[in-house]
């Protein structure tokens, strides 16, 4: 079955945990969209358009043509890395540092539009599920099932904090949590497509459950 399915919710709520499971189960492809915001912070930071205390957005906005994003599947890994300008960015966008930037990045309209006709344009290939924050709402408003995540601040700051702990990076549980926190407000409060439930969005909250055992639950309605 060739279907569109969107995951959308706050940050570090399992979303792309179960886009994984999803793709793999029904050879879906997964594409994760905060990548791609991700990708243009980083190309912010590297040619300093924004750093501590400011931004320079109409640089940005000049320079977007330049910007090309790409993914590639990793076999080992099994799923697809970012590329930007051809250049293999997959871990350099996983930092604290690029989280303190990029939702700051995603406010901007510009930015935005070239993201999501991107991403529009990849799903006309069909078979696909696309995590994020305005998937369901912006991107596939037609999406035949629409997923939106949620999970108590702490549970989220918790598995993040975690998750780069694993990978040696060197962070604090309060500036994850702060970090979680600022984003969700950031990204809820923009003008341009906030992050809210579509209408005819399931919720699933997985504060007090553990996510692989929420992807069944997610099966039935993908299988009906
Ligand atoms: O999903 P992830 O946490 O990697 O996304 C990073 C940031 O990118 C989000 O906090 C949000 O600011 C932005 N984003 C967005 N719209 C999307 C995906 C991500 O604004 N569809």
């Amino acid at each position: 079955k060739e279907i569109t399915i969107a995951i959308d919710g706050f940050s570090s709520t399992g979303k792309s945990t179960i886009a994984k499971l999803i793709a793999k189960k029904y050879n879906f492809i997964y594409v994760d969209t905060g990548a791609m915001y991700r990708a243009v912070a980083l190309f912010a930071m590297q040619n300093r358009y924004i750093g501590k205390n400011f931004v320079d957005a109409n640089s940005l906005i000049s320079k977007l043509k330049n910007i090309s994003l790409s993914f590639q599947f990793n076999k080992e890994e099994g799923f697809a890395e970012m590329f930007l300008n051809k250049v293999n960015i997959e871990k350099e966008i996983r930092t604290l540092e690029v989280s303190q930037y990029v939702s700051q990045i995603a406010t901007i309209s510009e930015v935005r539009r070239k993201l999501v006709s991107e991403q529009q344009e990849m799903g006309k290939l069909g078979g696909i599920v696309m995590d994020g924050r305005d998937i369901g709402t912006v991107v596939f408003p037609h999406a035949d099932l629409k997923l939106f995540m949620t999970a108590s601040a702490n549970k989220r700051a918790l598995r993040r904090y975690e998750e780069l702990i694993k990978k040696g990076d060197k962070v604090s549980y309060e500036e994850i949590l702060f970090n979680v926190q600022e984003r969700d407000r950031i990204d809820s409060t923009r003008e341009d497509s906030p992050l809210i439930m579509a209408s005819d969005a399931i919720e699933f909250d997985n504060s007090d459950m553990e996510i692989k055992e929420q992807f069944d639950a997610i099966c039935v309605f993908i299988n009906k």
